[in-house]
């Protein structure tokens, strides 16, 4: 394994991927031969319940090119992520989708870019969102004004995982062990020159996608959240700025109570808002607050960020059971 240097890696997830992978490995191969170099594969499988694992096995068997780790239950696309670059042993390494909606077209343009030694790194983004629900299309977009202007890691709208690194770039991305993983973000944290290359959004080959709206929604926070200290400082300027508006009411009612003296209680309608009000800011704030202590209970677990339960690598594959 050490004698004959790899080129390029190819770390793909795979989550229920049985109905577009043959068509992905058919196509991804030939690309690759065609540019000739040496290289490998590498499928994770994120706890697939459909045949994906056997058809990995399978190719495995067949070309020894083919690697695959298999999780023990589904840990998400960033911990198959995080795997695929561990296990991959390549100069260089692309990160492609199952689904063909990463154009494999792209790699050799991708590779020569590499060569060239201006850039680390090529990442891909869409420059079109064709295809797109029109309301995902609209919070996406959001997101990525929110997050940009937020943050201090650009994060490019658009962008795609479908990218290719030089060898330290990977090792700088292995360095970063956090639990919260937004690869988004990650990419961009760690540096290096990249060249982007956009094209027109593409459709899934086969399969179905694995991002429902909530799912999606919750990835915004982890990015928001894992990138940004802008919601505590919002928490702490409406602190602020509420304290102060307190202290200049009190003070007006208080004169107006010594210069006016009793006058009749009223005001029952502008009470009930305040405490509404304020007990809303609260329980946000609280919220906001929570968001970040949850992160940082999951971070210090030190838990591994994938557990796996049948690799390759391993001294000896399991024949083939289920
Ligand atoms: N994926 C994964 N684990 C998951 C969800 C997705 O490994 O929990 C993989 C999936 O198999 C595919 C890639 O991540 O190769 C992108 O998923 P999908 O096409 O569903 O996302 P979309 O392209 O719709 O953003
Ligand atoms: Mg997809």
């Amino acid at each position: 394994m050490k004698r004959n240097r790899i080129e390029l890696t190819i770390v793909v997830p795979c989550f229920n991927e049985e109905e577009v992978l043959p068509l992905f490995y058919r196509t991804v191969t030939q690309t690759i031969e065609e540019m000739g170099v040496t290289h490998e594969f590498i499928f994770v499988d994120d706890g697939s319940s459909d045949g994906t694992l056997k058809l990995l096995r399978q190719l495995a068997a067949e070309n020894p090119a083919v690697r695959y780790v298999s999780f023990s239950r589904n840990f998400g696309k960033e911990s198959a992520i995080y795997a695929g670059l561990q296990y991959a042993r390549g100069e260089h390494v692309a990160l492609m989708d199952a689904d063909l909606q990463d154009p494999p077209a792209y790699l050799p343009q991708m590779y020569r870019i590499l060569q060239e030694g201006e850039y680390d790194n090529v990442a891909t983004r869409r420059s079109t969102r064709a295809g797109e629900p029109p309301i995902r299309s609209f919070f996406s977009r959001g997101f990525y004004r929110l997050i940009n202007r937020i943050s201090e890691t650009p994060v490019v709208d658009g962008a795609r995982d479908f990218r290719m690194m030089k060898r330290k770039m990977v090792n700088a991305i292995l360095q970063v062990g956090e639990y919260n993983r937004f690869s988004k973000g990650l990419f961009s944290w760690v540096g290096y020159r990249t060249k982007w290359l956009s094209y027109d959004n593409v459709e899934r080959a086969a399969g179905q996608t694995k991002w429902s709206f909530w799912k999606l929604m919750r990835y915004a926070i982890e990015g928001i959240v894992n990138y940004s200290h802008a919601p505590l400082d919002f928490v702490t300027t409406s602190g602020m700025v509420l304290t102060v508006a307190a202290f200049i009411w009190a003070v007006v009612l208080i004169l107006k109570r010594i210069i006016i003296g009793n006058y009749n209680v009223s005001g029952w309608t502008s009470t009930v808002c305040i405490i509404l009000f304020l007990g809303g800011i609260q329980l946000l704030s609280l919220g906001i607050i929570g968001q970040y202590i949850a992160r940082i209970f999951l971070e210090t677990k030190h838990r591994p960020l994938f557990i796996v339960q049948e690799s390759s690598d391993d001294a000896q594959t399991p024949a083939d059971g289920e």
